[in-house]
């Protein structure tokens, strides 16, 4: 697997030592994890996969020098895990739950049925944050288990201080302090709103979610290690304060997909590459790239704002309109009847619409200028990585976290004004993408998103804190 930075110096030792992987089975977090194998792989180690076997499954096919393990999910999905309603988002906290016990007793039997069979070359389990109740697995049968979060190391921060937010008072949210600053978390230039991770999610979720959080916290503090696909360059504060507060090591290891690209090989949807020979055709920083990633929905009256603030600012785009991307849309119908009439006349000529792109190299791709986003960790790194500035669109989770940091910390990104009422209208579009795309301000954020940029090939260069971070790792796992 071809490496960017210098992190794939095999070590003396790594080659009889294989690291087992469990994935949280969702885009955002399959990547990363892949990533982080390819990574690790390239170090010497052998890796084994273990996988839901029914829940967004990986093809092994596509990762020949990994081994995989599925684990019978109970056929857990997105739309039926246990207890979840008619809600998408709630769904998906249902099922993050579910995986966890419907997969206990079956993964247990395939560790212990690897373990007996391997000769005791297993080193660790690397599994998700969100997989608590299979890092304890791992431990109960004796193998030491390190958690990876694919969030950023702020957001981290703000799962770990929910009980001091309730103690403080500013959780649970009252609706007329969604705005208040929140001062206990320093640097952090969070609001109420920032901080509750339940915008948009009605009561029942909003436990989940809280549950969820708590457990992620648990499985960090019961780790032998948390790794986080984030920099030093981008985070050096927050990763120091989670040094100060937990007691295990915090490796730093990201951008994890500059290290060790998996391409189209990680991603569960079907990339469609022909739109980068679009790019080719445009000119330079010209394109807005509009994607909300693998889980963030809108309502039909969303789209049409906007569709028709993307045409109204006449600049050139490539859109992502996942076929379930419209709530109550009939999936696969939904990107062809959600357009407006008349949206493919007006923009005719200087648009792309596609189901799903190859993110990562439409960011590093000269054409782009702007990427519209729903500010999940993956697409903001992709994109600070990339020196792209970004209009910012949060909807639920850690999201509106990520774009406080992007707009007032790093200085990167522009929140797009929906009023507090997170209603989007095409007018605020346009001028907000004009802002993005042409203003002194959009060319000030390039710049800075330039030097973020810089700063992350630093980081993965050899000697840079990230390479170091993976050198730690590895001997880490070595001495376990
Ligand atoms: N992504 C992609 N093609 C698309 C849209 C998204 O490959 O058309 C990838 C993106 O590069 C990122 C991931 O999907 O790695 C989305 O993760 P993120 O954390 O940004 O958001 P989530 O989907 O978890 O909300």
């Amino acid at each position: 697997m071809a490496t960017e930075g210098h992190a794939a110096v095999a070590v003396a030792g790594a080659a009889r030592r294989r690291v087992l992987f469990f994935p949280l089975p969702f885009q955002g977090h399959i990547s990363p994890m892949f990533h982080l194998a390819g990574v690790l792989h390239a170090r010497g180690f052998a890796v084994t996969v273990f996988y839901p076997d029914f829940f967004n499954a990986p093809d092994p096919s596509r990762h020949p020098a990994f081994d995989f393990v599925p684990v019978p999910d109970g056929r857990v999905g997105r739309g039926d895990g246990d207890g979840a309603g008619g809600d998408y988002l709630q769904a998906t906290m249902a099922s993050i739950l579910a995986l966890n016990r419907r997969c206990e007793a079956p993964f247990w039997q395939r560790l212990a049925a690897l373990l007996e069979s391997s000769g005791g070359d297993v080193a660790c389990l690397v599994a998700d944050a969100h997989l608590l109740t299979l890092m304890d697995v791992a431990r109960r049968l004796g193998v030491p288990a390190l958690a990876l979060r694919t969030g950023s190391a702020a957001s981290f921060r703000i799962f770990a201080a929910q009980p001091m937010l309730r103690d403080e008072g500013y959780l649970p949210a009252r609706e007329s302090e969604l705005d208040a600053p929140v001062t206990v978390l320093p640097p952090a230039p969070y609001r109420v709103r920032d901080v509750t991770m339940t915008a948009g999610v009605g009561g029942h979720a909003q436990e989940q979610i809280y549950e969820i959080m708590s457990r992620a916290v648990a499985a960090v503090k019961t780790s032998s290690g948390l790794i986080l696909n984030t920099f030093h360059a981008l985070e050096s504060a927050e990763l120091a304060a989670l040094r100060r507060d937990f007691d295990v090591p915090v490796f730093d290891v990201g951008p994890l997909h500059k290290l060790s690209p998996a391409g189209p090989a990680a991603s569960l949807l079907r990339q469609d590459r022909g739109c980068l020979e679009w790019l080719d055709a445009q000119s330079p920083a010209s394109v807005l790239y509009v994607s909300f990633g693998s889980i963030a929905s809108m309502n039909a009256a969303e789209l049409v704002e906007t569709a028709w603030g993307i045409a109204n600012s006449g600049h050139p785009f490539l859109w992502v309109l996942r076929p379930d991307l419209v709530r109550g849309g009939a999936a696969q119908q939904a990107a062809a009847v959600g357009l407006p009439d008349g949206f493919d006349t007006a923009t005719r000529g200087r648009g792309a619409v596609v189901s799903w792109a190859p993110q990562d190299e439409v960011l590093a791709h000269r054409a782009v200028g702007g990427f519209w986003t729903h500010c999940g960790w993956n697409s903001t790194l992709e994109s600070v990585c990339a020196g792209v500035p970004m209009l910012l669109r949060p909807c639920f989770g850690d999201q509106p976290g990520n774009a406080r940091y992007a707009e007032h910390v790093w200085r990167v990104g522009l929140t797009l004004d929906t009023d507090g009422g997170g209603e989007l209208e095409r007018g605020k579009v346009e001028s907000a993408i004009r802002r993005l795309m042409e203003g002194e301000d959009g060319a000030g954020m390039r710049r800075r998103a330039g030097e973020l940029k810089s700063g992350a090939a630093e980081c993965i260069a050899m000697a840079g804190s990230s390479c170091l971070s993976i050198d730690k790792l590895v001997n880490h796992i070595l001495s376990l």
